[in-house]
């Protein structure tokens, strides 16, 4: 027997819908423009390498990773695309980013002189990261720049890109988006004068490649748009253009029971039937990133919303039912049932959070299906 999950719980990913995504994004931006698809932190809860390879089958030319194992992990599994590693990793690594051919993002002159002592065979390949506004990684400075490019041996190491990252793409107004881009330009420049041809250069995330804004040279890291998900809630009320959301959370009720009024549920008795209530419980709880938060938050059955009441349990939470429904009736968590939707914005707003977040809250328990 094979059979590795028993509870009836799962997360369902339509890797069609990470196709439309793409061919959308692609027909919006000038065809010149590739789609580097981020699958970072397993592909933001959706699954890295369904998605990768998913992604590089609908138009997408390159991976963008946060972790060198990230990218490890990949080519362990057989993607042989071009994958950017876009968090900071210790010199010392380099070697294995050598070994598995993964770009890695660098920004100091420290980092360069440092590897620059490692005894290495082959050049490795190297983005460089510019700081325009985001204040997190890269560099901010002319001065940071030439003493960053006069560390460079051109026999050790491959500068094969450029970018930077955007602080506010997403909001209405655009002006500190443009200061960004004037900052980057003014590095170009500088960058120009040292070298032949310029390397490939990339700046936008997903919110500036759907709404196509400013100068987006050759490549947009689509990351939450390719999911299906709005970067914000701005551009979710504006919608530059229609995405398909990918994932989908379902489970089944375990149990049903009539309840007495004034009955309590679950830890603390934080809630007490009002009347003569049906509730169920389901098995799904905050070791599935279904956070104690969710209390209060919707389910679909039927069809039709129910209240998740009282507090949320590790494995399992109960909902308030508007009747009796039979064991194993479908619940939906995040998605589609019939005519009624629970979207990953909803409930991101109920936690006061934001969608990316509750897609990678999503735990491994959970299996992944992909469709
Ligand atoms: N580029 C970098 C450097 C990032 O950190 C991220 C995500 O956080 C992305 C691109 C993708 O951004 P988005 O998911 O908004 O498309």
């Amino acid at each position: 027997m094979n059979q590795r999950h028993f509870r009836d719980a799962k997360v369902t990913v339509n890797l069609n819908a990470i196709e439309t995504n793409i061919k959308n994004l692609k027909s919006k931006m000038n065809q010149s423009i590739d789609v580097i698809a981020v699958v970072k932190a397993d592909g933001y809860g959706h699954g890295a390498y369904e998605v990768a390879n998913k992604a590089l089958s609908s138009g997408a030319t390159q991976l963008a990773v946060a972790l060198l194992e990230e990218g490890v992990e990949l080519r362990e599994q057989g993607i042989t695309a071009p994958i950017l590693v876009m968090g900071w990793v210790g010199a010392e690594h380099a070697p294995i980013a050598l070994k598995y051919d993964l770009t890695l993002t660098v920004f100091q002159k420290e980092w360069l002189d440092e590897f620059n002592q490692l005894d290495l065979e082959g050049r490795v390949g190297l983005h460089v990261k510019f700081d325009t506004g985001m204040g997190r990684l890269g560099i901010r400075t002319a001065n940071e720049l030439n003493a960053f490019l006069d560390s460079v041996d051109p026999e050790k190491v491959h500068i094969t890109g450029l970018y930077t990252h955007f602080a506010t793409a997403d909001e209405d107004s655009l002006d500190y988006y443009n200061l960004q881009q004037e900052r980057f330009l003014s590095m170009l420049e500088i960058v120009d004068q040292r070298f032949d041809t310029r390397p490939y250069t990339h700046v936008g995330n997903s919110a500036a490649g759907m709404r196509d804004i400013g100068h987006l040279y050759d490549g947009v890291r689509f990351g939450i748009g390719m999911y299906g998900l709005y970067p914000s809630n701005y551009l979710n009320e504006h919608r530059p253009f229609h995405l398909k959301p990918a994932l989908s959370l379902t489970t089944a009720l375990t149990h049903v029971k009539k309840m007495e009024p004034n009955e309590a549920i679950s830890y603390g008795a934080t809630y007490k039937t009002e009347k003569e209530e049906w509730i169920g419980t389901i098995p799904v709880g905050y070791a599935d990133g279904i956070q104690r938060r969710f209390q209060g938050s919707h389910v679909l059955i039927n069809g039709k919303r129910m209240e998740i009441v009282g507090r949320v349990c590790m494995d399992q939470c109960m909902v308030r039912l508007d009747q009796h429904y039979p064991l194993g009736t479908e619940v939906c968590l995040i998605g589609k049932q019939r005519n009624e939707e629970i979207t990953m914005e909803e409930i991101a707003n109920h936690l006061g959070t934001i969608n990316y977040e509750v897609a990678c809250l999503l735990t491994t328990r959970l299996p992944r299906y992909f469709i």
